[in-house]
């Protein structure tokens, strides 16, 4: 079910937390909500859903205007970042239990309710626990049994809310690949909200990235991180993030600290912000810079020095030798340096 948004707007009293929204989520894949706290991701979300009005603009599923529809109308399945489980019920009792009130022909005997519990009980893998209540169960099977309950009755569209923040870090990383496994396996049109940069860039096939209600980039992973297009987008994606020093350019060469530089072809004259991916450096001879820090992380370690009165940060193997206090030789790979217009943000 492709969805779409046109100029979708949501304000509470004087706060706008969705602001003229207008984007595609494309029919069955796997879109990431993305950005910090507060920028309206969860609204939008709850747009989506029916269960948030909106103050102007439109949704629509596919060309179905549903922009009013009650959410039990939309044909959605919703996954909470709390479970929200029912405790006193089995966790088929909970898996089943959307589908208990439906009339007319929709109506489901026992049998066919317990066959459809099984079937996405399985895809989720949790089908030798359908008969304990959901405190026998650990917080990744808890959540597995919230994502069969949405998945029961065959939704058009998946909407998961921050559904893994309430797990550590380890069963966070197996539970987004099998929230991966489950979304390729079922197909259904699927939107992710997330903070967390790394878990909507490990599994996503689209990202939306959100800043104050405003959608800043529409992308897949790999080009959102590649091709920013703005200062927030370069600096929100990447781990340790991108350093932002700034630089002028005359005549395609870029002047840095001490007679250092580069050569850029494209860039007119003038002043930039400079961002610089961690990855950028590598061992060489172009740069010679006094290493602040050095921080192992065990298959690289992040070595951070000061160029143009910045701290920047560097990635390198961690068989690379880096003492604080000594001064290392580096290379600039101009690929992963992006310019930003140090006034706007946007990338030239
Ligand atoms: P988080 O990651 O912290 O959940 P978010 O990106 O999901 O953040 P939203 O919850 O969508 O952000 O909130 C967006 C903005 O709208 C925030 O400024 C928030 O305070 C405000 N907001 C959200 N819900 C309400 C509400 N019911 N009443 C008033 N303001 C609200």
């Amino acid at each position: 079910m492709e969805i779409t948004l046109k100029n979708l707007t949501k304000k509470f009293d004087s706060v706008t937390a969705v602001d003229h929204v207008s984007l595609t989520i494309p029919d069955g894949k796997l879109t990431g909500l993305l950005g910090p706290s507060g920028c309206g991701k969860s609204t939008l979300l709850y747009m989506l859903s029916g269960l948030t009005n909106v103050t102007e603009g439109s949704i629509f599923f596919g060309d179905k205007d549903v922009t009013v529809e009650a959410p039990d109308k939309r044909n959605i399945g919703l996954v909470f970042q709390n479970y929200s489980l029912y405790p006193h019920m089995t966790v088929e009792e909970n898996i089943a239990f959307p589908l208990g009130n439906r009339h007319g022909k929709d109506r489901m005997n026992a049998r066919q309710k317990h066959e459809a519990a099984c079937r996405v009980a399985e895809l989720v893998q949790i089908q030798d626990l359908m008969n304990r209540k959901p405190k026998q169960l650990s917080g990744g099977q808890q959540q597995r049994v919230a994502i069969a309950r949405a998945l029961v009755k065959q939704p058009d569209v998946l909407l998961l809310d921050e559904p893994l923040s309430n797990l550590d870090a380890r069963l966070r990383m197996e539970m987004r690949q099998e929230v991966r496994r489950i979304q390729l396996e079922s197909k259904v049109t699927t939107v992710f909200v997330t903070h967390d940069q790394e878990e909507a860039m490990s599994i996503t096939d689209t990202i939306v990235l959100m800043k104050k209600g405003v959608v800043q980039q529409q992308a897949p992973a790999r080009e959102i991180y590649m091709n920013p297009s703005n200062a927030f987008v370069a600096s929100f994606l990447g781990n340790p993030p991108i350093s932002f020093l700034d630089a002028k350019v005359a005549g395609g060469q870029v002047a840095l600290d001490a007679g250092q530089g580069f050569s850029v072809s494209g860039v007119a004259d003038g002043a930039y912000s400079l961002g610089i991916r961690p990855e950028a450096w590598v061992p060489g001879h172009a740069f010679h810079v006094k290493v602040e820090h050095v921080e192992m992380r065990g298959q690289d370690q992040i070595v951070t020095f000061k160029l143009n009165g910045v701290q920047v940060r560097a990635t390198l193997d961690a068989e690379y030798q880096a003492n604080v206090g000594e001064t290392i030789s580096l290379d600039l790979r101009t690929n992963r340096c992006y310019f930003f217009n140090p006034e706007t943000g946007v990338r030239v």
